[in-house]
């Protein structure tokens, strides 16, 4: 199902990406070395009961992953790069981690991920990686116009990951938001431009480009949800939820919206 949404919907998709980028920005700042993964998702707990609005995780149980998910974030470390599972683990010094974050308020969604390093310096390697995906990501809002098909968005994507060098996966990627997490379409992190839907206001996409460093395979863990780089190498991932409007893509889910 693909959802327009009106104009007050639209708004509220706002609040809503007000709060998920807040939450992003106050995880990042608060985690450092020796922060643990279950610290991190009871502050998203925590925050998401202060600002009103519901988990879109906490009772997830898709066809894959060993739902529910039972927790409030995303955490993925190093080899990890999608649905991490928070557990019992320290962050170390150079872990690269990924958080990725959604929420209902006030019936409407939003979901946007980090990637960053913790610790100082962060690996050259790591720090090139996570840069493509935010490239890529500002390319797919940049191709992400009215009148723009899905096949511009999933191209625009695709020709940075690819010209930074890194193989794509394409059986997870991004999607349309609305009442709901996850919904059509469905928007690959590499595709032909001029194929797809049409874009048109009021539509949500949440956009996420995400590489591994050497490969394009995935394995699940033991735990039945982490998705991890089936070569062990390094992942990063970075999301945004954006609004078509009449003028472009408005990004929803940046840190420094206000919060009214
Ligand atoms: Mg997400
Ligand atoms: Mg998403």
């Amino acid at each position: 199902m693909i959802e327009i949404l009106n104009r007050t919907e639209v708004a509220r998709a706002r609040e809503t990406g007000a709060l998920v980028g807040h939450v992003l920005q106050t995880l990042r700042e608060r985690s450092a070395v020796g922060t643990n993964l279950l610290e991190i998702d009871e502050w998203a707990r925590e925050m998401i009961v202060e600002g009103g609005a519901e988990s879109c995780y906490v009772d997830y149980a898709p066809s894959f992953g060993r739902g529910p998910f039972g927790h409030y974030i995303c955490t993925s470390v190093n080899d990890a790069v999608l649905h991490g599972l928070p557990h019992d683990y320290a962050l170390a010094d150079g872990d690269l981690v990924s958080l990725d974050f959604a929420i209902t308020k006030d019936g409407v969604a939003a979901d946007s991920a980090i990637s960053f390093v913790v610790g100082e310096p962060a690996p050259p390697e790591s720090a090139a990686m996570i840069d493509a995906t935010r490239r890529a990501l500002s390319a797919g809002i940049a191709a992400a116009g009215p009148g723009a098909r899905v096949g511009d968005v999933s191209a625009a994507i695709g020709a940075v990951l690819t010209e930074a060098g890194y193989p794509i996966n394409t059986d997870f990627g991004g999607h349309g938001i609305g009442s709901t997490m996850h919904q059509d379409p469905h928007v690959a992190n590499n595709g032909r431009a001029g194929r797809g839907y049409r874009l048109r206001p009021g539509l949500l996409l949440a956009l996420e480009p995400w590489v591994m460093a050497d490969t394009a395979e995935l394995v699940t863990d033991a735990d039945g949800w982490t998705l991890r780089s089936a070569t062990g190498c390094r992942t990063a991932h970075s999301e945004h939820t954006v609004a078509i409007t009449d003028d472009g893509a408005e990004i929803l889910t940046l840190p420094g919206r206000s919060q009214s």
